[in-house]
């Protein structure tokens, strides 16, 4: 395959963590981030640790805490109000899926906003849909530059976002919206999937479905973001697009691994670097939530 066609997700991360680093060194600021783990999802361990490594390159300091399966809402929520209080820590990350017993939602809405780097807290996300600034989701956020990088200009494109969980889909469909594209949200009770990707320049597969996304969705020329990551028998990890079937239609694609995951991690970083920005410039009392 004629490889400019591929979208080097690892390759523009690093250099986006390169220039991260350096504003880092030359603000003078010392961003701190709390990644949150309860339990032992084998996934979930590896991506804290690619976030913590990640973290330390750029110079963000990063605290892990792992907390045992069974911790209890209590003992979670006493840790973000811990967390919520130190001025050293700006961002606070609740790594997902949390087991079973706990209720995620009601995690993340006693994050304080302002330190809400996933962008997930309902203030950030009514903000974000209003067009307001937020805290925008890592993901997402990661998409948009790595079209951005082949498009610069959206205005008037065709974008179909396949997925629509509070995560990725649907913050990724208003970001889309507010480049002036003109945005399909598709999703599992949508009908004629294929047909409705055919419309798409910018195609963003957000879903969860090995090669769900085959040929006959591909508008010839289409931009392709794969998001998915899904593990085979094999242990190898695969996409949602079946990229072998579609890597002659496209003009480009995002590979998996080393897509989207990266630019993921290199957001991550960003939003922490934006709250320790924010947090100094309005020297906010770090602790409104407490009476
Ligand atoms: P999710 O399970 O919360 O949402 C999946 C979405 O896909 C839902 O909105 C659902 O309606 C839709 N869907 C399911 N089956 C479908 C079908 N047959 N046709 C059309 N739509 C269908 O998942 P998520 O958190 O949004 O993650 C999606 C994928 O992206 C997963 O593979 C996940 O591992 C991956 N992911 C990757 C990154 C990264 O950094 N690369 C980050 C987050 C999620």
């Amino acid at each position: 395959m004629d490889t400019t066609k591929i979208i080097d997700g690892k390759q523009i991360a690093a250099d986006f963590r390169k220039k991260l680093a350096e504003e880092i060194q030359q603000s003078g600021i010392s961003p701190g981030l709390a990644v949150i783990l309860v339990g032992d999802d084998p996934a979930s361990l590896i991506y804290a640790k690619n976030k913590q490594k990640a973290a330390q390159e750029v110079g963000v300091n990063v605290e892990v805490h792992h907390l045992p399966a069974l911790s209890s809402e209590r003992m979670v929520l006493d840790l973000i109000d811990e967390l919520n209080e130190r001025t050293d820590i700006h961002g606070i990350l609740l790594q997902l899926p949390v087991p079973m017993h706990l209720n995620p939602q009601n995690l993340i809405e006693c994050i304080m906003p302002i330190k809400d780097v996933d962008g997930l807290h309902p203030v950030n996300v009514g903000k974000m849909t209003s067009g307001l600034p937020a805290m925008i989701p890592c993901t997402p956020m990661g998409c948009l530059y790595l079209i951005k990088q082949v498009v610069p200009s959206l205005v008037g494109k065709q974008a179909v976002v396949v997925g629509r969980s509070a995560l990725v889909g649907r913050p990724l469909a208003h970001l889309l919206l507010q480049e002036d594209c003109t945005v399909t949200q598709a999703h599992s009770k949508t009908k004629n999937l294929p047909e409705i990707c055919r419309q798409a320049d910018i195609l963003v597969a957000a879903v969860g479905v090995p090669h769900l996304i085959g040929a006959d969705s591909i508008k010839k020329g289409a931009v392709v973001i794969d998001v998915g990551i899904n593990r085979q028998e094999n242990g190898k990890i695969t996409g949602d697009v079946d990229f072998e079937a579609v890597k002659d239609l496209v003009s480009y694609i995002t590979p998996v691994p080393g897509g989207v995951g990266p630019m993921t991690i290199a957001m991550l970083l960003f939003n922490t670097l934006k709250a320790a920005k924010n947090q100094k410039e309005k020297g906010v009392n770090l602790a409104p939530y407490k009476e």
